[in-house]
Parts: C-alpha cells; sequence; structure tokens
C-alpha cells in the first residue's frame, strides 16, 4: 500500500502516521524528519535546508524531488510507505505520479486559526524525532528516550504564522488534485487524537 498523509503544518500529520505505520507495517518517510535529521549531522542538505525552514518557506522542488526519488528506490520500500510532508506543491506531485501510483491520499481537515496553540503545545525530542505535546506529556523528558524535550525552532509564532501562508499558497491546491484523481480520502482532523486515528483506519481498510 502506498499512502499520502496530507494536512496543514500542526493539523497531527505526524502523530497519526506513527498509528498508520505501526497498524499497516508501511515504511514512514516525512521528509521533514530527513531534513532535521541532515541539519544535526551539518550535511550539505541540511545547511541547505535551514535558511528555509527556520525562515517557514518551503525547501526548492528539485532538492525534494531528489531526496524522495532516491529514498523510494530503496528495498524497504517496495513493501509499502506512508508519505508524510510530501508533495507539498503540484510540481511535487507531478513527480510522484512520475514515479508511482499511490492508492490513497489522507487528507486531514483541520480550522487553521484553532490550529495555532498546538505549536506552542508542541514538544519534541532532539535525539530519537518523537513529538508530543504539553497536554499529553506532562514531563519535559522523552517518553521513548528519556532525553529533555525541546520547542522546534519553526514552531515560534512569526515562522508558524509564515508556515500556514506557504500551505495555503502552495500546498492546498494539492486537495483538488489528488480530488481530481479520485484518491482524496478527507478526515475530519478536529476530532480527539484517538478518533482521528479511528477514521483514518476506517478510510484505510475501505481501500
Ligand atoms: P514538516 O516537519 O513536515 O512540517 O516540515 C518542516 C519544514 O521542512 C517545512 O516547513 C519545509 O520548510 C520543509 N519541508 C518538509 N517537507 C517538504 C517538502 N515536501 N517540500 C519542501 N519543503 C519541505
Amino acid at each position: 500500500m502506498k499512502l499520502i498523509i496530507m494536512g496543514a503544518p500542526g493539523s497531527g500529520k505526524g502523530t497519526q502516521s506513527e498509528f498508520i505505520v505501526n497498524d499497516y507495517k508501511l515504511v514512514h518517510i516525512s521528509t521533514g524528519d530527513i531534513l532535521r535529521s541532515n541539519m544535526k549531522a551539518g550535511t550539505e542538505l541540511g545547511k541547505q535546508a535551514k535558511s528555509y525552514i527556520d525562515a517557514g518557506q518551503l525547501v526548492p522542488d528539485d532538492v525534494i524531488i531528489g531526496l524522495i526519488k532516491d529514498r523510494l528506490s530503496q528495498d524497504d520500500c517496495k513493501a509499502g510507505y506512508l508519505l508524510d510532508g510530501f508533495p507539498r506543491t503540484v510540481e511535487q506531485a507531478d513527480a510522484l505520479s512520475a514515479i508511482t501510483e499511490i492508492d490513497a491520499a489522507i487528507n486531514l481537515v483541520t480550522d487553521n486559526e484553532k490550529l495555532k496553540t498546538r505549536f506552542t503545545d508542541r514538544r519534541v525530542c532532539p535525539e530519537c524525532g518523537l513529538s508530543t505535546s504539553v497536554k499529553t506529556c506532562t514531563s519535559n523528558v522523552c517518553p521513548k528516550c528519556g532525553k529533555n524535550l525541546i520547542i522546534r525552532d519553526d514552531d515560534r509564532e512569526e515562522v508558524v504564522t509564515k508556515r500556514l501562508q506557504t500551505y495555503e499558497s502552495q500546498t492546498k491546491p494539492l486537495v483538488d488534485y489528488y480530488k481530481a484523481k479520485g484518491l482524496l480520502k478527507n478526515v475530519d482532523g478536529m476530532q480527539s487524537v484517538e478518533n482521528v486515528a479511528a477514521s483514518v483506519r476506517e478510510v484505510i481498510n475501505q481501500l
């Protein structure tokens, strides 16, 4: 199975992706995670990506498309995967269509004004990448690996505003793109985490 999970920044893509890949034994491919681990390791890609990420802008299409082509050609992807944070532009979606046919694009539908508190509440682990919220994880320590949790640099208010604008202008058109292909599956992303997960499972089980 080849799936895409889409939605605005803060819509819960990362959290739902964890459930999906565990339940359906898919490889989780998050372009945001790949870029952040490259930034942490100080690679050329990481250095190139940092200025865009810190400004709430998208990393150029040619860079991301090259990265995805390489990742999808690896052996572990043969059993199926979930794309999280890719594609984010029509050009990226066209490049993906040229590589493979996907089974569905799950779109988490959210009220983006109400989402803003999710960024101030979000905490991530700099070591293992776990993402959580101060609402569910009251200690400042990663429940998975024990490192201290931090706030993502791009979760600062001015960057969040820009990320939401970038989403509206460059990524939201993909909703119509996948609708036209008959692949769009909308899920109400404003429900509780558990109810979103249940709705997502219902969608996948019907594929
Ligand atoms: P995310 O963790 O998915 O919110 O991604 C964090 C940041 O990484 C985004 O705000 C972009 O700057 C960059 N990024 C992640 N995925 C992509 C993509 N498919 N195309 C361009 N930039 C991306």
